[in-house]
């Protein structure tokens, strides 16, 4: 299916990255926008990354083959309802949401009568907002298809022709086996950047002041993510709750082990852990 229209449904980091990326790489496509925030559709209108920033969702959807919801994942379901009187008939609804089952769910129960086959380009900074944004947020990076049971072939492959255009690798996957992966290597190291920071703003032999100064000693890199946007954030702990409880049980067991090995003095544990993960974590480019 040949995508000439596309609509992008809240226009922060990623909805407005994905805007750019559009006119970047797609220059025939024509991008209508729409988020809930008046601040952010005037600064989109500002910005010029869409040809039209409509003043609704459902007036930002009319006329699009593909729409893509860009909005936290709690409003996913919201944005849903408030496109589907404007959508045509064989318009595909996607979305960018970091988990995957849930908003599946959310958007199918929404859009009965729609192809809707979610994605999530896992590409992001720690910013937030339509200035935050930009056209190669998503070059060379994977963006994970997790299409139903049963989804229109043909919505299937406009979705993954779109990210590949956009420049993403495209992998197809079930979305709860998206959410176990997703747990490990996003929402966990969210979750421990974020707790770090509060640990460290909470102990009262350490000052502030000496955490900001001292910071490269792995605090600072260590905690970058925790700047990410505390809705999203919120958003993406509640509606992947199971997947995110199962990795925090691993990691609490393994943190333990840990503990002992450092209070028993076990040196011989401590090295052979960090040989291991030392090796592992090198092969990450
Ligand atoms: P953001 O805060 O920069 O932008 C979200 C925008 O959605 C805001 O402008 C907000 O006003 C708008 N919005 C909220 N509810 C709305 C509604 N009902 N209708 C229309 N607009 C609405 O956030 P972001 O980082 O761009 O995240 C957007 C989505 O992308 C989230 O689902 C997030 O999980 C996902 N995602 C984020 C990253 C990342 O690193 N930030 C990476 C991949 C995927």
């Amino acid at each position: 299916m040949a995508i000439g229209r596309v609509a992008i449904v809240g226009l922060g980091l990623i909805g407005s990255s994905v805007a750019r990326a559009v006119k970047a790489r797609l220059p025939g496509v024509a991008v209508a926008g729409y988020d809930a925030s008046d601040a952010v559709r005037v600064e989109a209108r500002a910005l010029g990354f869409c040809d039209a920033v409509a003043d609704g969702a459902a007036a930002a959807v009319a006329d699009a083959d593909l729409v893509v919801l860009a909005v936290p994942v709690g409003r996913m379901a919201d944005a849903a309802a408030a496109i589907a009187p404007g959508l045509k008939a064989d318009a595909i609804i996607s979305d960018v949401g970091s988990s995957k089952a849930g908003v599946a769910a959310a958007l199918a129960k929404a859009l009965p009568d729609h192809a809707v086959i979610p994605a999530h380009p896992v590409a992001g900074t720690e910013n937030s907002g339509p200035a935050a944004g930009f056209a190669t947020l998503f070059d060379g990076r994977w963006c994970i298809v997790t299409p139903p049971a049963g989804a229109p072939q043909d919505a299937v492959t406009a979705v993954t022709s779109f990210w590949q255009a956009l420049g993403a690798r495209v992998e197809t996957m079930d979305a709860a086996h998206h959410d176990m992966v997703l747990a490990v290597t996003s929402h966990l190291p969210h979750l421990i950047a974020y707790t770090i920071v509060g640990t460290a703003s909470e102990l009262e032999e350490v000052t502030e002041s000496e955490v900001i100064k001292y910071s490269a000693g792995g605090f600072r890199d260590f905690t970058r993510i925790a700047a990410s946007d505390p809705v999203m954030w919120r958003d993406v702990f509640l509606a992947n709750k199971d997947a995110v409880l199962a990795t925090l049980q691993r990691f609490n067991e393994d943190l333990t082990v840990l503990q002992q090995a450092i209070r028993r003095g076990d040196g011989a544990r401590l090295e052979e852990w960090f040989t291991r993960t030392r090796a592992i974590r090198r092969s990450i480019i």
